[in-house]
């Protein structure tokens, strides 16, 4: 019903920048090793997509705040793959925002750029035989990039934020904030030295994909 409703009001007004096309379900505490946070989660009212948002403090429009929109990577976020850097960012971005006080990590389900995790195995397979990350892809006659982050950062200023500092070195997210409506008052790098395993995949990330990487090592 809810989505029937969202579709008529946008239908009658499809130019209103406001309108939101998410909906916070649910919300509790969530104590973890890094620190104790806030966990809510979100409905898509366009589609059947959920999100998941970590985070700490009061949030004011008139306060620069760390935010983070984090692409779900299970072999990295959980099993500690070494084959991309998730795992770290996804850490040293609470950290981070344990260490203000204040911050919002939006967790954006959408695996592998949007491929899916069964996809992502079968483009790992392609890279054991040495295609980087996009030739795998395309092998697979998948884009290379799905992912879509209007909702996120619909999310972001449901939470009442206005500036923010972004953690990222993903131009495409950074566009993604300003274009929602955010003001973006710094940037920080979230980057860790490359090592073997990953040095190839963030090369391709810096050159292929424009992420602003130093890979320096
Ligand atoms: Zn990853």
């Amino acid at each position: 019903m809810l989505v029937d409703n969202f579709k008529n009001q946008n239908a009658a007004a499809p130019f209103f920048k406001d309108v939101s096309s998410v909906q916070k379900v649910a919300e509790s505490r969530l104590p973890t090793e890094i620190g104790d946070f806030r966990i809510a989660g979100y409905r898509s009212l366009t589609s059947d997509e959920e999100f998941v948002v970590l985070y700490k403090g009061e949030f004011r429009e008139n306060i620069p705040t760390l935010v983070r929109i984090h692409s779900q990577c299970l072999t990295g976020d959980v099993f500690g793959s070494a084959k991309c850097d998730c795992g770290p960012q996804l850490r040293r971005a609470m950290e981070l925002i344990e260490r203000e006080g204040r911050g919002a990590i939006v967790y954006q389900q959408q695996e592998g750029r949007g491929i899916g995790i069964i996809n992502k195995i079968r483009a790992y397979a392609l890279q054991d035989e040495g295609a980087d990350t996009i030739e795998a892809n395309e092998r697979l006659g998948l884009g290379v990039d799905l992912r879509e982050y209007r909702q996120c950062v619909e999310i972001l200023r449901d939470l009442g934020l206005k500036k923010v500092k972004v953690l990222s070195n993903n131009p495409e997210k950074i566009e993604a904030l300003r274009d929602g409506g955010l003001e973006i008052v710094e940037r920080v790098p979230i980057e860790f030295e490359p090592s073997k395993n990953t040095l190839k995949y963030l090369t391709t990330k810096k050159l292929q994909m424009g992420h602003l990487l130093h890979l320096v090592s």
